[in-house]
């Protein structure tokens, strides 16, 4: 044992959606506040709701699962416990990322960048939201730019983790100019203008989390 040295970091995904769903829950107001401005004031329940029967879920499951097979869990039960856009976007970005590693026994910082690619693709196949639509891909996006610049530089999976999340951050308060293009939000045309993008701010909740999920190999 010891200090992990930063070669060995890998991630946990019971951890990883523990401490999103504690984030969103900690955050729930807030993100319903952000949708009643600019949507149906349901976003903090949605994901809340969603997160706590993910975190259920996986307290459940498998406990010899890789991590594969338990993003898709976590996926499902989002699309099913979820009835606003989010829950759709973001299960079938789980879902899709952890059909993307498969078997894989480690969630390490490549396979990681794998499971985001896979997951940012799956939101836009299924909402075809671009960059600059005020949405979730605002703060996904450049989290996983981010990630897979940081990693290719050599930095360690730790510190590629926190600026993904700056990223995230920031990227979710870009939003807040932008007109909404996608979503219900996008109903209101240039009202959409000056409020931050809830879907982008629970997903930055998310993207932060991954720093919590860092575990040495036994
Ligand atoms: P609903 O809009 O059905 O009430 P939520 O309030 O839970 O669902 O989620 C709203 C969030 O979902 C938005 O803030 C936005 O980030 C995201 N979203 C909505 N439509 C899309 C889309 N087509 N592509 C990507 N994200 C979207
Ligand atoms: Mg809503």
């Amino acid at each position: 044992m010891g200090t992990p040295t930063a070669v060995e970091l890998t991630l946990s995904v019971n951890d990883w959606m523990n401490r999103a769903a504690a984030s969103i829950e900690a955050e729930a107001d807030h993100l319903t506040q952000l949708d009643a401005a600019i949507g149906d004031g349901d976003h903090g329940i949605n994901m809340m709701r969603g997160m706590r029967a993910v975190t259920a879920a996986l307290a459940d499951g498998d406990p010899e699962a890789p991590p594969g097979k338990r993003l898709l869990l976590a996926g499902k039960t989002l699309v099913s416990t979820v009835g606003g856009a989010s829950g759709p976007l973001w299960g079938s970005a789980l879902r899709h990322g952890g059909r993307e590693l498969g078997d894989t026994p480690e969630l390490d910082g490549a396979a990681l960048v794998e499971v985001l690619t896979a997951a940012l693709a799956a939101v836009q196949d299924l909402g075809a939201a671009e960059p600059g639509d005020k949405t979730m891909v605002d703060a996904l996006g450049p989290a996983l730019a981010t990630l897979r610049e940081r990693l290719a530089a050599g930095d360690p999976l730790d510190a590629a983790l926190a600026a993904a999340a700056d990223a995230a951050d920031e990227g979710a308060r870009a939003t807040t100019p932008m007109q909404a293009r996608k979503g219900r939000a996008s109903y209101l045309g240039e009202r959409s203008v000056g409020h931050q993008d809830p879907g982008a701010t629970s997903t930055a909740l998310i993207v932060r989390a991954l720093g919590s999920a860092l575990v040495a190999p036994a």
